[in-house]
């Protein structure tokens, strides 16, 4: 099944009278279950093309068809439903609420899914288990590690059982050891057939996917298989 289906989409910006073309006729697809590294100079046109798949922009022309439904005309308030219910958000910096406990930062997404208070916060429970951090709870992510803090935004990414996790950079804020870490859970995700696609300046971690999609110039460059993913420890 086809869950991503980008056909010639182009992305322009205009800076005064200059017109630059961030994204020039790009198709790709990504079935359902696939784990997918972009990769690419600062430039390429990364950020750009994850948040027309994030449903955060749309495409200047073409067309973008997301889990069978056309996203490319979509009005704002559209989109935001669509991204609360079809897309689990990874950030670079976690984006996490300083003030809530981890419980509450997990079960943020359901309060837009109009849940009750004791079943979101026996979901965000389970999801903080799923992550390895059913002891955490209460705590606030400042009393966390930056891992364990990137844990908790995988498990309020997940919570809502979402088409897609589009993960920015999950890793560019983590040491070696703890970026591992990251890589040996989103590996699990990817074994129980969740769908991702991960942003990284880095070989090594994208290496642990199993699609290496490398964009140059708004160009898709090169859309490779990997055949031998690092295996998490
Ligand atoms: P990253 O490569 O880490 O994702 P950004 O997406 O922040 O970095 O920026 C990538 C490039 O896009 C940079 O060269 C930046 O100058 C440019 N850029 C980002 N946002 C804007 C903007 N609003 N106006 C002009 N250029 C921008
Ligand atoms: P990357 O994430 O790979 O660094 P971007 O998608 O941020 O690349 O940028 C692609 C191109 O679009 C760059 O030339 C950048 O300067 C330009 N760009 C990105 N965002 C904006 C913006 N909001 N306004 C104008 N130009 C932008």
């Amino acid at each position: 099944t086809k869950i991503i289906e980008t056909h010639e989409i182009n992305k322009t910006y205009k800076m005064g009278a200059e017109i630059i073309q961030a994204l020039k006729s790009i198709s790709i697809t990504v079935e359902k279950g696939e784990y997918v590294a972009f990769m690419g100079p600062s430039g390429s046109g990364k950020s750009t093309l994850m948040n027309i798949i994030g449903c955060l922009d749309t495409p200047t022309a073409g067309t973008y068809i997301l889990n069978n439904k056309d996203v490319s005309d979509m009005t704002e308030n559209e989109l935001a439903d669509i991204r609360n219910r079809e897309i689990g958000f990874v950030f670079q910096t976690f984006n996490l609420l300083p003030r809530a406990s981890c419980l509450d930062n997990v079960a943020l997404p359901l309060v837009y899914a109009g849940l009750s208070k004791s079943d979101r916060e026996e979901r965000a429970h389970q999801a903080l288990v799923n992550v390895g951090l059913g002891d955490r709870t209460k705590h606030r992510p400042n009393e966390l590690s930056g891992g364990q803090r990137q844990r908790v935004a995988i498990a309020r990414a997940l919570v809502n059982d979402p088409s897609i996790i589009l993960a920015d950079e999950p890793t560019g804020n983590l040491d070696s050891k703890t970026s591992y870490d990251i890589m040996e859970l989103f590996h699990e995700l990817h074994s129980k057939g969740n769908t991702i696609i991960m942003v990284t300046h880095e070989d090594d971690i994208a290496h642990y996917a199993h699609r290496i999609i490398r964009l140059r110039d708004g160009l898709v460059e090169s859309d490779v298989h990997n055949p031998n993913p690092t295996r998490a420890a």
